[in-house]
């Protein structure tokens, strides 16, 4: 031994936040083991670095590795390194003090923090680091010395104000750090940390991709009855997104995306990535080639987990990856974060925001790229991830255009294949000027709806849009490339106007309406009930009645679906457009005119009516009354 045992007083700003790490901060006590080999891996790192940058530093790096070791007669667990080491002064200096800047004012406001919770995301900030291993142990013991130094340094504590040190002559190179483990108490949530399993289970899930070994000698019985001890690696060491594209193989990156997604199928498209400059990551991402069973539970989370330096922080990082592309899976490992960060500081930290608009920029392009390469496949993958992608157009306002250039839709110009936009815009006829669409529940229903007739007479293609989400999108998006989105179900439709008639469409417009002067007010009138008003239409050819919205108006499937939610509704009253070329309304026009007080009248305009709301998939409010209108005006052949 060298000189006396020295018993010294923790700065005050250490004293505090080490009673603060002791008696709340954490639930989760098991990242202690995380935080003391993150420290060992980095000593490791150092040495290595230093032995190269320093020639006259004799150290053997030949095998730098972590060792665990659990003895359960002592009730202690060390974490042991042959890493770079720390002289008394730097003992003294890391382990003593808390250097870094902004902890006096990080402990005022900890003070004021309301409950455990933002205590915690306050913390999040700062590293606890190597403090946190009093959350499981009432005395630490660290050895180290120095690579370099002759002698080495003891030090101990139980973390209750003051610590002890002294020089030690024989001590290897390296740090360990023995941990006299608290009796596990699951109340507490310590668990029982002599326990090989558990120590297996903790490396496994935070400390998997250090890459240093991380060994462990354990017991085994023979066949014949004798205990024998063997030394396992604990951690794969296997972090493929820290080494070059280049030296990774396919087989690879598959055999890593099943792990970490728990599929059994190859991914669609991998994307490795490397960002240096003033922050440092790396991400490894998978766009997998299935959806999961529950892409639309309201519980799944983006999934993409969190590394910093190769030590695992976090699974389904939100402030990663947007909500839309929580299909996404992988690995980000940012080299600069604290171990400790809390979702909430990840959530308004710029730099994160930064790389997350980088990545989504990367998996859009990647998707963009497919579609450009390879179309077939790309209209699998939308069928699986389409309905997500899509709510990117409500979510993310910096994407709308790279999603709009994405969105695949069926089409009534090629009831077999999907089209883009772009593609739409192609085959747009001379004089149109939108881009027109119909929502709906099913693809019959929109396919037959009335509102399709004159755009099918005149053969203007129109998009065909299933999905709940379909309805939101295309409420807020107004255009594609300059062209507005016009639904077919919405406003004033005068296809008539530009076309190249050889009549007067004008003219003959005029005596229309003076035909219709009477009966469309006494319509309005008698169904006022249901609708907002009556007018010709210029959207059918075939049917006697279709019922639009304005161009701001929610549709009802829109409004069923809110309902659904449990949200409040007004019902929306809409406009019921009649065919004045159907045999119907021409009939029901001159019983008004000559009869304009038969009750059968206001019984055949609800007829009308219900009939249209029918066509077009609604519901009628009272279906009964419907069905006895229709079977007493029925001509009976019979
Ligand atoms: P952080 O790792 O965030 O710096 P810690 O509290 O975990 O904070 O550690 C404080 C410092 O103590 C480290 O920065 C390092 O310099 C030193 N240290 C801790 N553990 C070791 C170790 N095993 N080997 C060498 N130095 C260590
Ligand atoms: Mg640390």
């Amino acid at each position: 031994m060298g000189s006396s045992v020295e018993t010294l007083e923790f700065q005050a700003e250490s004293r505090q936040l080490l009673q603060m790490v002791i008696h709340s901060i954490y639930s989760n006590k098991d990242i202690f083991l995380r935080e003391l080999i993150s420290n060992a891996s980095d000593a490791l790192d150092k040495l290595r670095l230093e032995s190269l940058t320093e020639s006259e530093l004799e150290v053997d790096i030949s095998d730098l590795h972590i060792v665990l070791d659990i003895d359960k007669d002592t009730r202690t667990l060390t974490i042991r390194d042959n890493g770079i080491g720390m002289s008394r002064d730097d003992v003294v200096e890391l382990i003593g003090t808390i250097a870094k800047s902004g902890t006096a004012s990080l402990l005022d406001k900890l003070k004021d923090a309301k409950d455990a919770a933002a205590a915690q995301s306050l913390i999040g900030q700062f590293g606890v680091g190597f403090y946190s291993a009093f959350m499981v142990a009432d005395k630490v013991t660290l050895r180290t010395r120095r690579a370099g130094n002759s002698s080495g340094t003891w030090w101990e504590s139980d973390g209750e104000g003051t610590y002890q040190i002294q020089e030690v002559d024989d001590l290897p190179v390296g740090t360990s750090v023995t941990l006299n483990l608290k009796p596990a108490d699951s109340e507490d949530g310590l668990a029982d940390y002599l326990a090989e399993w558990k120590i297996r289970q903790i490396v496994k899930q935070y400390s998997d991709f250090i890459r240093w070994p991380i060994r462990m000698a354990t017991e085994r019985t023979d066949a014949d009855g004798a205990p024998s001890h063997t030394v396992d690696t604990l951690n794969s060491m296997k972090a493929l997104w820290a080494r070059p594209r280049s030296e990774v193989s396919d087989a690879e990156y598959t055999e890593f995306y099943k792990q970490i997604s728990h599929d059994w199928l190859a991914p669609a498209e991998t994307i490795h990535m490397r960002a240096e400059g003033t922050f440092e990551y790396e991400a490894l991402l998978f766009i997998p080639a299935q959806a999961p069973f529950d892409l639309f539970s309201r519980e799944t989370r983006p999934g993409v987990q969190l590394y910093v330096k190769r030590v695992f922080i976090m699974d389904d990082c939100d402030a990663l990856m947007p909500n839309y592309l929580r299909f996404v899976k992988g690995v980000v490992d940012a080299h600069d974060l604290s171990l400790n960060i809390s979702r909430e500081i990840l959530q308004h930290d710029r730099q994160i925001r930064g790389v997350r608009r980088r990545l989504v920029k990367k998996v859009l392009g990647a998707l963009k790229a497919m579609q450009a390469g390879d179309a077939e496949r790309y209209t699998e993958l939308w069928a699986q991830f389409g309905r997500a992608l899509k709510e990117g157009l409500i979510e993310d306002g910096d994407s709308i255009d790279v999603l709009l250039e994405l969105v695949s839709a069926a089409s009534t110009h090629d009831p077999e294949k999907p089209t883009t936009l772009r593609e739409y815009v192609g085959r747009m006829k001379d004089g149109q000027d939108a881009i027109y669409y119909l929502t709906g529940e099913t693809r019959a229903m929109v396919e037959n709806s009335p509102h399709m007739e004159a755009f099918a007479a005149k053969e203007y293609e129109v998009l065909i849009l299933t999905d709940p989400v379909d309805e939101i999108w295309t409420d807020q998006i107004e255009a594609f490339d300059g062209h507005r989105l016009q639904s077919v179900a919405k406003g004033q439709v005068d296809l008539d106007e530009r076309a190249d008639d050889d009549q007067e469409p004008g003219a003959e417009k005029a005596k229309r309406e003076q035909d219709y002067a009477a009966l469309l007010p006494w319509l309005t009138t008698t169904l006022s009930e249901h609708i907002k008003q009556v007018r010709l239409s210029s959207r059918l050819t075939t049917s006697a009645a279709c019922i639009v919205g304005d161009a701001h108006d929610m549709t009802p499937n829109l409004e069923k679906m809110y309902r659904a939610m449990g949200q409040q509704m007004p019902t929306i009253k809409r406009t019921l457009e009649l065919n004045p070329t159907h045999p119907l309304i021409a009939a029901l026009r001159s019983a008004h005119e000559t009869k304009p007080d038969d009750p059968a009248l206001a019984e055949i305009a609800e007829l009308v009516y219900g009939s249209a709301l029918l066509a077009e998939g609604g519901e009628l409010l009272d279906p009964a009354r419907f069905t006895r209108l229709l079977t007493d005006h029925l001509p009976h052949p019979l």
